[in-house]
């Protein structure tokens, strides 16, 4: 059976079970939270021992040769020590602006330490003092010189109730990231593009349609904004200014619950979109939000013709119920 070696201590691996896992249940504490080997919140360093394949899927070559992983998916066949991240992996943040985009919808900026380079669309961790760590999309870009992110109240919750109710502008953060595929690539330019999303997952698209733009994208761009009744939606004014402004950029908010009228639909953002755009073959399509939405979403542009290499999700899994 392996063991782990952490700050001068052996721990025996069960069968099968994580680095993260055997760590927690030894009572170690260290900050994680999707536990799928998304948000890099776990990420620690190797210091001696061979490391599975799959705990540096998706890392940055620089880290990937310095050891770093993640290990909530770190499941080793062999004797493997590790430690904490250092400083190195993580970047202290100021919280600079804070301003509600709706009931339940915070706009956070927030200004790094250092430099940080992101596209519009991947997302950071943001990582309290006492370990707490959750991701959020990026809706800026990047010659803004902060980070955008829109914060959506959750009941109970650790992260969003912190910004919602405590945080105030100076407080400070660290940021891990980012991480993500989910943004635009130029190179076809003329393709059209399909923005779909719920909630905060308008964050990422917001981002990704004004990089579109920056990028000088001259196919359509249709931006779908789902929520369950019209105050859910935000950033209205904003988006309907841009489609006034490009031709090519149409904006649909929809909603569950209410009046069908030329500026919104009612119903499922799927059947919406779907609805709209019943083929789409030769798009490519930005998926984003709800966990399920996402799934389905996939799974349904892929049937309308959509190829799976054009489509780019980000599901906002909720953290593992123990972080
Ligand atoms: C890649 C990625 C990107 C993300 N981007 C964003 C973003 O841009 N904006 C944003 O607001 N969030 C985003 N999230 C979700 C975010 O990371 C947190 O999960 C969310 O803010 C809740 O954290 P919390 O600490 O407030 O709640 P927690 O303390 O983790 O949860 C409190 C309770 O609420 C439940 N819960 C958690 N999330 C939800 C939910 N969505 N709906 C209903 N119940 C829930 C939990 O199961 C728990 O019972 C993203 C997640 C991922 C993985």
């Amino acid at each position: 059976m392996a063991t782990i070696e952490f700050d001068g201590r052996k721990y025996s691996l069960a069968e099968q079970e994580s680095v993260l896992d055997a760590l927690l249940r030894n009572g170690v504490k260290a900050a994680h939270s999707c536990k799928a080997g998304s948000c890099g919140s776990c990420m620690m360093r190797a210091t001696h021992g061979d490391l599975p394949d799959k705990a540096q899927a998706g890392l940055k070559d620089s880290w990937k040769a310095q050891k770093y992983f993640l290990s909530c998916v770190c499941r080793p066949e062999a004797d493997l020590g590790v430690t904490k991240v250092g400083v190195d992996a993580q970047l202290g943040a100021t919280i600079t602006f804070l301003e509600l985009l709706s009931p339940d919808v915070l706009r956070v900026r927030l200004r790094c330490d250092g430099d940080i380079s992101f596209r519009a669309g991947q997302y950071v961790t943001i990582v309290q003092d006492c370990g707490l760590a959750r991701s959020y999309s990026i809706a800026n870009l990047p010659d803004e010189g902060e980070l955008e992110l829109h914060v959506r109240r959750i009941a109970a919750g650790k992260m969003s109730g912190w910004f919602h109710e405590e945080a105030r502008v100076g407080d400070r953060v660290s940021v891990l990231g980012p991480s993500g595929e989910c943004f635009y690539v130029p190179g076809s330019p003329e393709q059209p593009l399909l923005l779909a999303g719920t909630g905060t997952g308008l964050a990422p698209l917001y981002g990704i349609l004004r990089d579109a733009l920056r990028h000088g994208h001259r196919g359509p761009i249709h931006l779908f904004h789902g929520a369950l009744h019209t105050g859910g939606l935000y950033l209205v004014d904003e988006l309907r200014r841009l489609a006034g402004v490009h031709e090519h950029v149409e904006y649909t908010p929809a909603v569950l619950n209410g009046e069908r009228s030329d500026a919104m639909e009612v119903g499922s953002i799927d059947q919406v979109v779907l609805n709209r755009f019943p083929k789409l073959s030769g798009w490519r399509g930005y998926v984003c939000g709800d966990p399920t939405l996402v799934q389905m979403l996939k799974k349904k542009l892929f049937l309308c013709g959509m190829a799976s290499r054009d489509i780019y999700a980000d599901a906002f899994l909720p953290a593992a119920q123990t972080s």
